[in-house]
């Protein structure tokens, strides 16, 4: 760039830094990944400096050939890979499509229901604090206290009184697979429609380790940076008959043009999904969440539910008299990332919180396997034995800086 004395090194030394965290860490956040070089590449794209309103073949700026090419892609790519009948790729983020799923399916005022935030649900799921709160009339479901799982039964009884027009299934702390055609047998009964959010677990619906919502839901909204390890972005999928007006809620409803470069990162990251060898990621991910929770119970921590079937673990820390602050601060002091979370009936504030969540599909993008799981779940509960003991902080740190070593994040040299 011209004028060398007018480079920005402000920015250029923080992402320096950044990819040194990020090579220094274990990443355990159960809602993030490392994005393929190819998908980073798309999105640090010049398609950035295109303005693209509208949808292919159908625009309001000239100059769209390309782009149109790009958009189609994502859209024929998106629908083989969830089987679905339509696809929307322009959300810019997983809130960005839940807002717009609402914007076509509801009415100001509304009754909805879904999951409750202190039970696993997601922010945009009705949190007085979000506009989904403030905007439809929201009754919590959650799990059942004795189980700590989804109870159907429960949720229909809820379903009959209440009368909600749609019903949102989903989560972000849920640890087993849900049951979407249960929730729809239940969504009929009532005569409300079906929604899922299914931004967790977008990447184990795809390889079908987790059972797909597609058949069951009129719409179905993800994010794609989680499980997918694309870029950080989100988008819908419908039946036919919700096309024109899921289309009409993204695009004028509630976004102007869309981010064409991350448009094309998706694109890349649905092809990168269709490959049989993602099947084996996944897969991965399961098995090494289902190492890391029988690690860690075997070691003496409490699982909600007792464990996992999906690629993430909650963990309530009560019993070891720790909150979910303390852990997550002495474990990121240690180098290990995970984050604090209320776990269900949860007696302290999300700020504090009772939980950490833990998830694999970033280690294992890595390269992780088993022994590492072991190897890390012992580092873990090292930590959360001693938290405030500096000597054992700075001990495990020299262990997790020599697994990096071994297991290089992907994506970039
Ligand atoms: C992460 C998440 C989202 C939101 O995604 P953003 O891209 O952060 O807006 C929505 N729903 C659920 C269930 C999630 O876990």
């Amino acid at each position: 760039m011209a004028g060398s004395s007018q480079q920005d090194t402000e920015v250029s030394h923080l992402l320096q830094l950044e990819t040194k965290r990020q090579r220094e860490t274990i990443n355990l956040i159960a809602a993030e990944n490392y994005a393929s070089k190819a998908v980073l590449e798309a999105q640090g794209s010049l398609l950035t400096n295109k303005y693209a309103e509208g949808y292919p073949q159908r625009r309001y700026y000239s100059g769209c050939v390309n782009i149109d090419a790009v958009e189609s892609l994502a859209i024929e790519r998106a629908k083989k890979l969830f089987r679905a009948e339509h696809a929307n790729v322009q959300p810019h983020s997983g809130t960005q499509a839940n807002l717009a799923a609402y914007f076509a399916l509801l009415e100001h005022g509304d009754t909805v229901m879904g999951m409750s935030l202190s039970h696993g649900g997601h922010l945009t799921h009705g949190a007085f604090v979000n506009f989904s709160g403030k905007w439809y009339k929201f009754v919590p479901y959650g799990v059942n206290q004795e189980t700590e799982r989804l109870d159907y039964d429960e949720i229909e009884e809820l379903a009959l009184k209440y009368k909600p027009r749609l019903i949102v299934a989903g989560a972000s702390a849920y640890p087993r697979i849900m049951d979407f055609g249960h929730f729809r047998h239940i969504a009929d009964r009532c005569g409300a429609k079906l929604m899922v959010d299914m931004a967790h677990i977008a990447g184990l619906v795809a390889t079908n380790l987790h059972p797909s919502p597609v058949p069951h839901a009129q719409v179905v909204t993800s994010s794609t940076h989680k499980t997918l390890r694309g870029p950080r972005s989100g988008f819908i999928l419908c039946q036919k008959g919700w096309a024109s007006a899921i289309d009409a809620a993204v695009f004028p409803g509630t976004q102007g043009g869309p981010l064409m470069h991350v448009i094309a990162a998706k694109a890349v990251c649905f092809f990168e999904a269709l490959q049989p060898n993602f099947y084996t990621y996944q897969r991965s991910v399961l098995e090494n969440a289902s190492v890391l929770a029988a690690e860690l119970k075997n070691l003496g921590l409490r699982l909600i539910s007792g464990g996992t079937d999906t690629h993430l673990v909650l963990v309530d820390l009560s019993p070891a008299g720790l909150t979910g602050k303390a852990a997550e601060e002495a474990l990121q002091a240690a180098g290990i990332l995970v984050n604090r979370n209320t776990i269900p009936f949860d007696t302290r504030p999300p700020q504090v919180a009772s939980g950490i969540r833990l998830g694999t599909p970033a280690v294992t993008s890595c390269g992780f396997g088993f022994e590492e799981i072991k190897q890390v779940a012992s580092l873990i509960v090292k930590v959360l034995s001693h938290p405030d003991d500096e000597k054992v902080i700075r001990e495990v740190n020299t262990e997790v800086k020599a697994i990096c070593q071994r297991f290089p994040v992907p994506g970039f040299e």
